[in-house]
């Protein structure tokens, strides 16, 4: 599944494959306010799914990003 940012690039698939000008490690974060995550493993019909809560916003679809909010 891919994801894509505002600007409109491909920001990652999900497995860390990401294409930058700048590299720098990309981590999962909120796709609202930037933050990082906390990540989860949940079994649904028999299979794993990782789900992704912001503080702020509860459960999202997390995005890979190099720009972190820390706050
Ligand atoms: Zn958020």
């Amino acid at each position: 599944m891919l994801f894509q940012d505002q600007s409109g690039k491909t920001v990652g698939d999900g497995l860390g494959t990401c294409v930058y000008q700048q590299r720098r490690d990309p981590i999962l974060v909120c796709p609202r306010c930037k933050r990082a995550v906390m990540s989860f493993i949940d079994i649904i019909d028999g299979k794993p799914f990782s789900i992704y809560r912001c503080k702020e916003h509860g459960d999202v679809v997390a995005i890979w990003s190099e720009v972190v909010n820390e706050y």
